[in-house]
């Protein structure tokens, strides 16, 4: 969760309640902000969101309540092709008809491809309910990822902006096109080159160990539709699914600002999504 209200109401987000935490102010008494929920929940400083306080349960039709959500989304979603039953409310997910599909591309006659719009507004779905849950456990024990023969780990195929380093080395180490989801605070809008707009998020910065080196992870989503991008506004969360591809890495030194014998060097290694279909791009709140 990233954002409750206050007992008379006024809304709280994570990043107002970080800067009371930080300036060790005393900490609002926190509920659920969804309609007729009012589970009361606490800021948890050290992971940075929002959680149910211990013995609290979000009311069934609760935006946060995840469990019920997931058993609605795979209701509306079954398709014996793309999330067939595996029974005890099991299904499986499967990436090869979606990765097939953005390998040949979209263009304004496939948006109009139904089977296929349905089957990415199912896994936005899913990928916008995983963003509001803690980690992969709920959506891994209800929905197995198959792409052709290979199981895919959620862990393998959803990351978070701590896990930018891991998508990346991932895109590195292999030869087919995976489809992963990547989460990510929209930072800025960019036009860099004619008829393109950028959507940068937030990028991971990697703590390498080494002295005076920093990495960097970014994360871009380019088209030609600024206007679209644009409805992503600067600082929501957006999930991204799709074949993401690994931009060239760039290096840039500058002296250190105190030691002049020093020099820091920062790498920023790219990840950039070119969708096919609007439906790659989802927001989460
Ligand atoms: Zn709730």
């Amino acid at each position: 969760m990233r954002r409750a209200v206050g007992t008379h109401g006024t809304l709280h987000r994570i990043e107002d309640l970080q800067k009371r935490h930080d300036a060790k102010q005393t900490l609002p008494t926190l509920l659920c902000d969804s309609p007729g929920c009012g589970a009361s929940v606490k800021f948890v400083a050290e992971h940075g969101y929002i959680a149910l306080t211990k013995g609290a349960e979000h009311q069934p039709g609760c935006r946060y309540n995840a469990p019920a959500h997931l058993q609605a989304v795979l209701a509306a979603g079954t398709d014996p092709d793309f999330l067939p039953p595996l029974g005890e409310g099991k299904h499986e997910l499967r990436l090869l008809l979606l990765q097939q599909a953005l390998k040949r591309g979209g263009g304004e006659r496939q948006q109009t491809d139904l089977p296929l719009d349905g089957y990415l507004r199912t896994l936005a779905d899913l990928l916008i309910l995983r963003t509001m849950c803690e980690g992969d456990d709920l959506l891994a024990a209800q929905v197995t990822l198959r792409l052709g023969k290979k199981k895919v780990d959620w862990e393998n195929f959803f990351y978070t902006q701590e896990r930018y380093d891991a998508a990346w080395e991932r895109l590195g180490a292999s030869t087919t096109d995976l489809p992963m989801a990547l989460v990510g605070t929209v930072r800025s809008h960019r036009a860099s080159q004619p008829g393109t707009v950028f959507l940068n998020c937030a990028p991971k910065y990697q703590h390498t160990g080494v002295t005076d080196r920093r990495d960097f992870y970014e994360v871009s989503v380019g088209h030609a539709d600024s206007a679209w991008l644009q409805s992503f506004p600067v600082g929501a969360e957006v999930v991204m699914f799709g074949l993401w591809r690994q931009g060239k890495s760039s290096t840039a030194s500058r002296p250190h600002p105190t030691d002049t014998r020093r020099t820091i060097t920062s790498i920023t290694h790219k990840l950039a999504l070119w969708p096919s279909f609007k439906r790659q791009l989802a927001l989460v709140d």
